[in-house]
């Protein structure tokens, strides 16, 4: 025997049970996405690494640890990190952001090089959605109150919470990150090692840091309330307020800075406390700098990406999972001479119904085959002897309840089959 192949570490297969699972998540959020009018927009898997250095910014975990990164014949490419890069560069290169406001969701795998763990995968899925051309913070409460349908859809409303920030426009998060650099500086010693390094790179991430000593040194720090604005005041004041009037339920918390270097204004997170050492399902903010840093023209934006893996494992966690569907229906010849008869009839109920239909395949007994259609799970089950393919007829047994067998004209079957609930 040669050797088995098997998983490469962090991926996934997905079956059935867990499978229908992710899928309702996936389906509850393209309907809900549609229905406010966002399009669907299909990126690609690989992207130039520079794409995510300089949009994501490579002080960031998720590009300067996590990609997955190999040497093309002339270029370095990685397997996307997250959305939010590409889209943009789709929206740059078809030029869709001059005169237009697009509004855009996407739906795919994404990839970060970490230790997996349950919620933690090497492959993940990924739901977001952008939305250019709005200053906010009205669309950015849109992006909120459509995460908050889709919790509610999918009965999690209870189990997450929201949490927001505002990070101020470019000059306040400059005056800002200068105090907050100054002030950790006095304590560089104390800061645990990814601490320090960001020291340099990306200190706001240090506000982010679960390291005991150093959240003691953050509790004193500079915050940016006291460094916003009044263009930067006013725009979280009316993101708050109408939260409030969307009646959306939030806390502040003033060290929220989300991973990734591009925010600007409002930042957000929903989280959930009973997933463990997972906490967050979603985040998301406005970055309003990130077209221009990619090569395009100034333009605002906001979105958000969701976990899909960890919102339906949420949903197993508290007994709401969906389970892999059984087909409705399953059609049983009794003999080989019938096997024409009973697609035809299996062809019939598919084109006047949306009822799933399986057809025994396999010789066998008429015991066997009865066990084959019970174990299907199916509802009901069509027989199909000599008698009923000479009369054009069929027999209907319902498998999972206690009622009388039913012979009926194959014309009356759809009709026969949708009232039989
Ligand atoms: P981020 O792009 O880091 O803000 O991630 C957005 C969401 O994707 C997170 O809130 C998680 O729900 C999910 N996520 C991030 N990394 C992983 C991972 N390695 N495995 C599963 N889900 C992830």
């Amino acid at each position: 025997m040669s050797e088995r192949s098997s998983l490469v570490r962090g991926m996934r297969d997905l079956y059935e049970d867990e499978l229908a699972n992710i899928r309702l998540v996936e389906t509850v959020f393209s309907e809900t996405l549609e229905s406010y009018g966002y399009a669907l927009i299909r990126l690609p898997i690989m992207e130039r690494t520079a794409l995510f250095s300089r949009g994501i910014g490579e002080a960031t975990d998720a590009v300067s640890k996590e990609m997955f990164t190999f040497d093309d014949e002339t270029e370095s490419l990685s397997l996307r990190p997250e959305g939010t890069a590409s889209c943009v560069r789709a929206v740059i290169d078809a030029n869709m952001y001059r005169g237009h406001q697009p509004k855009l969701w996407y739906i795919g795998s994404m990839f970060r090089h970490e230790r997996p763990q349950l919620g933690r995968y090497r492959e993940f899925y990924q739901v977001g959605a952008e939305a250019f051309g709005f200053s906010g913070p009205d669309v950015d409460t849109e992006l909120i109150r459509i995460v908050q349908d889709v919790w509610e859809s999918l009965e999690l409303a209870e189990e997450i919470t929201l949490e927001i920030n505002t990070l101020g426009n470019t000059p306040s998060r400059k005056q800002h990150r200068d105090a907050l650099v100054e002030y950790l500086a006095q304590y560089k010693a104390q800061l645990d090692e990814d601490s320090q390094r960001r020291l340099e790179q990306n200190p706001l991430r240090i506000l982010d840091s679960k390291n005991e000593q150093t959240q003691k040194i953050i509790e004193q720090a500079p915050s940016i309330s006291d460094y916003l604005d009044a263009e930067s005041r006013r725009h979280f004041d009316e993101f708050q307020e109408r939260l409030v009037r969307l009646g959306i339920r939030a806390t502040v918390n003033p060290n929220l800075v989300r991973g990734l270097d591009y925010y600007t204004h409002s930042v957000f997170e929903w989280n959930t406390d009973k997933l463990g050492a997972q906490k967050q399902v979603g985040g998301g903010g406005r970055y309003d700098g990130l077209c221009e840093l990619l090569g395009g023209a100034p333009c605002p934006a906001a979105g958000f990406a969701i976990g899909v893996d960890r919102v339906a494992l949420l949903r197993n966690e508290l007994g709401l999972a969906s389970q892999a569907s059984s087909p409705d229906v399953y059609v049983v010849a009794l003999s080989d001479d019938e096997e024409d008869y009973a697609l035809q009839v299996a062809a019939k109920v598919r084109a006047a119904s949306s009822l799933s239909v399986r057809v025994h395949q396999g010789a066998g007994k008429v015991k066997a085959r009865m066990r084959a259609a019970d174990r299907s799970g199916a509802t009901i089950a069509l027989i199909i002897g000599a008698q009923e393919a000479a009369s054009n007829q069929v027999s209907l047994k319902w498998l999972r309840i206690n009622r009388e067998q039913v012979t009926v004209p194959v014309a009356e079957l759809p009709s026969t089959l949708l009232n039989s609930n």
